[in-house]
């Protein structure tokens, strides 16, 4: 069962070899001292000690210290074993942890839409935690309990030969069948309730992160009272699943207590009517208890192993995601890019239950054009947008660049021929200077400077206490939208990537951040294909043309001019922006 589950890990023990081998050496050597040192000292000390010239002086000492010598191997075996077992199993685990982050790096962004991002950090601190713990408790045990187990029977059967009768060994044998039983039907019990209990971690994980994400909503629409309901719901789920695994994981021990005792019984019954003598019978009852601890243990350890068996399947639900949007396998070369952007006959939807999100969809763009998508809300422009850097993959048609079908070009290839300016412009808690390098990452600081002015960001980033050193806060909170958008366009002319992706701020800007943004942008287009989700009616006026999204599909394109007069759809849209301009401005 362990080695069925998880014999594929093994493999990660390569690098620390050294380690688990002594690790191995010294869990024998406890072995050996508890199962079969300790037994065969009680077996001649005792005979010693209640004989009638007992020893005395040197003698007596040395007799008496083969005691703490056993005991000495006994503790250097155990301490050494478990720190180099649980060294190398803390490395494989380490392996593990930063294979998940990889994974979870290289998934589509459909994967993030089917899990919650509560639940995967609840999978990539919490179950790896879940699975070091079980490691620590278990390792030590793995190799010294069945060491413990054959060593103890050793004896057994050595003073079996000694004493020509073999009811000993057999005593001990029958009663561990006795013992699994009960291990094997608690544990498959265990699984199922640890699995139940990882995934309301998961669910508090969510509730959590949800939480803290939205601290200000929360605050203006009085919602702490029905957070900290929900909050609390979902712990005590989690009390009532914990303690499910809790109540499994020790009805065990007391079971396996049981049933051992009774075989004690059964042995000192044997060595009455046997009339052996009092060394031997201490030793068997040594060598008895030695056996059962390590069953009793295993008892334990399986469970743990079971609970650690959720948290992996968890894990490798990650592991084991297939690519929905897969890396071609030959890619085409792909460099002096244009920027010609094709769309042929392109569907897609998100999921096979809801109907086309985009439907035919055929557009050509010629390299260095600058596009306006517009539409209404939901018309499906930011799925266009995002099938060109194959964040997602069309469910039919193909989408080319420059010729080149998009499956056939090296993902990281395409994407780097692509900068992209959202909406909620994203900065990483560090400094100006190292977020604008974001588009390239050996950039010197003139480098960064000179971009910096092109998206008109120079100046407001010297004004600040450190400059371009000035770390930004978590989010990039300290700085407003408007110079968080700059900063982001200063990020895409250091890319100098021929195609350009822009998601425009519907949140209104202040009019000088707003003319700032709008120059940035004309002067960021200049020789390249753009791509604008547009809101404002300046750019839209810009635009070399304009695509009219409705429902999935492009229902106009032109120049304003053209689809002012002839487009219904177009004109109520553009009035619409009309206005709201006129009411800010006046
Ligand atoms: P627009 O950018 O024009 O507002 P979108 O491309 O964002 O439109 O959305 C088009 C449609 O796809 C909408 O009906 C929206 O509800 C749906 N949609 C967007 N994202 C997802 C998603 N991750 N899963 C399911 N449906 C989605």
């Amino acid at each position: 069962m362990f080695l069925k589950r998880f014999g594929i890990y093994f493999k990660y023990l390569y690098p620390v070899r050294y380690q688990f081998a002594i690790g191995l050496l010294a869990g024998l050597i406890y072995a050996a001292s508890s199962g079969f040192g300790l037994p065969l000292v009680i077996k001649y000390l005792v005979p010693l000690m209640t004989a009638d010239d007992k020893p005395t002086g040197w003698a007596l000492a040395a007799i008496l210290f083969s005691i703490p010598g056993v005991f000495f191997l006994r503790a250097m075996g155990n301490f050494v074993n478990a720190y180099f077992i649980a060294y190398t199993g803390m490395h494989v685990l380490e392996q593990l942890r930063l294979m998940v982050f990889e994974r979870i790096q290289a998934l589509p962004i459909a994967f993030f839409h089917k899990n919650k991002v509560g639940d995967l950090m609840s999978r990539v601190l919490g179950d790896t935690g879940q699975l070091q713990s079980a490691i620590v408790k278990v390792v030590d045990s793995l190799i010294k309990e069945p060491a413990t187990l054959i060593a103890a029977t050793c004896y057994l059967v050595y003073l079996s030969t000694i004493e020509q009768d073999i009811s000993f060994i057999l005593i001990a044998l029958a009663s561990v069948p006795a013992c699994v039983l009960p291990i094997k039907a608690v544990g498959k019990i265990i699984l199922r309730k640890a699995g139940k209990a990882q995934k309301q971690a998961g669910e508090l994980n969510h509730v959590l992160n949800e939480n803290l994400s939205a601290i200000r909503e929360i605050r203006a629409y009085n919602l702490e009272e029905r957070e900290a309901a929900r909050f609390s719901t979902a712990c005590r789920d989690l009390l009532e699943k914990s303690l499910k695994v809790v109540k499994y994981d020790k009805v065990l021990t007391p079971i396996i207590e049981l049933v051992t005792s009774i075989a004690i019984v059964f042995a000192l019954y044997l060595a009455v009517k046997k009339d052996i003598d009092e060394g031997a019978l201490a030793s068997i009852l040594a060598a008895l208890y030695m056996c059962y601890q390590p069953v009793k243990k295993l008892g334990g350890v399986s469970n743990t192993i079971r609970n650690a068996e959720a948290s992996l399947d968890r894990l490798e639900h990650i592991l084991h995601t297939e690519d929905s949007v897969p890396d071609a396998a030959n890619p085409a070369p792909f460099d002096n890019i244009k920027g010609n952007i094709a769309f042929d006959q392109v569907s897609f939807r998100y999921n096979d239950e809801e109907g086309p999100v985009l439907n035919g969809v055929s557009v050509d763009i010629a390299a260095g054009q600058a596009i306006a998508l517009v539409g209404p809300s939901g018309a499906g422009k930011t799925t266009f947008v995002n099938l060109v850097p194959r964040f997602y993959d069309a469910v039919e048609g193909n989408i080319y660049i420059d010729g080149i079908n998009v499956r056939d070009i090296a993902k990281a290839d395409l994407r780097a021929h692509m900068a992209l300016v959202s909406q909620e412009a994203l900065l990483f808690s560090d400094s100006i200077a190292n977020n604008i390098r974001i588009g390239k990452a050996d950039a010197t600081l003139e480098e960064v400077k000179q971009a910096a002015k092109l998206a008109n960001a120079h100046e407001f980033i010297e004004a600040l206490d450190h400059g371009y050193d000035t770390e930004v806060g978590e989010r990039g909170s300290r700085l407003s939208g408007g110079q968080r958008q700059r900063i982001s366009i200063a990020r895409a002319f250091l890319k100098n990537a021929p195609i350009i992706i822009l998601d425009e701020p519907t949140s209104a800007l202040d009019a000088e951040s707003e003319h700032n943004i709008q120059a940035a942008l004309e002067e960021l287009s200049k020789g390249r294909t753009v791509l604008i989700i547009a809101h404002r009616f300046s750019t839209i006026q810009h635009a070399d043309s304009i695509f009219v999204f409705d429902n999935g599909q492009v229902i106009a394109k032109g120049h304003h001019k053209e689809l002012y007069p002839t487009n219904e759809l177009y004109r109520s849209l553009y009035d619409k922006q009309a206005k709201t301009v006129h009411e800010t401005e006046s």
